[in-house]
């Protein structure tokens, strides 16, 4: 009795080594081992309400910004953003993501120092790792309700807010590099 129960616990031991075996040889690790998901927001700075349709790169006050996330093998959280400054401040020393609706001052969920000015009319980041202050799962959750909302600070101290409109969002999908 005692026997036959550890062969079928052989059997079923050996058919599973047989299916992870195959599984490993069909695959490369990065493309079967990583998912990534990503979201992009739009706003336009002085307004409270998010826009309803994609504004051009050069629209007036434009703000942009874009989530990216990477689990798995390789996991990595990171940020891009770009506004359009022209006629609002001159300088950027930091842009930030507040937590709730313009009005609200709200906790700093992402802050932003490392970009450049293009011209006098746009200020940009590359692709930022993100480094809070708040969690990556709160600056995800939060902007996808809408409860998220961006401000540009100046190097003069003056500052100017944007509601943000999700414009894109995917899901967590196999990423093959
Ligand atoms: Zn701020």
């Amino acid at each position: 009795m005692m026997r036959n129960r550890w062969r079928g616990f052989g059997i079923a031991v050996s058919r599973f080594l047989v299916v992870i075996t195959v599984g490993v040889a069909a695959c490369d690790p990065y493309q079967c081992g990583t998912e990534a998901r990503s979201a992009t927001y739009e706003g336009r700075l002085g307004q409270s309400i998010p826009p309803t349709v994609t504004l051009a790169d050069n629209a007036s006050g434009r703000v942009f910004l874009m989530l990216n996330e990477w689990r798995g093998s390789i996991s990595q959280q990171n940020v891009i953003a770009s506004v359009n400054i022209r006629g609002f401040v001159s300088t950027v020393s930091e842009i930030h993501v507040h937590e709730g609706r313009l009005g609200d001052s709200g906790r700093v969920l992402l802050k932003l120092a490392n970009g450049y000015l293009v011209g006098d009319s746009a200020w940009k980041t590359g692709m930022e790792l993100f480094a809070g202050p708040a969690s990556w799962g709160d600056l995800w959750s939060l902007l996808n309700s809408g409860r998220g909302y961006f401000e540009v600070h100046s190097s003069s101290g003056d500052s100017v807010s944007a509601a943000l409109g999700q414009a894109s969002i995917s899901d967590f999908a196999p990423s093959c590099t």
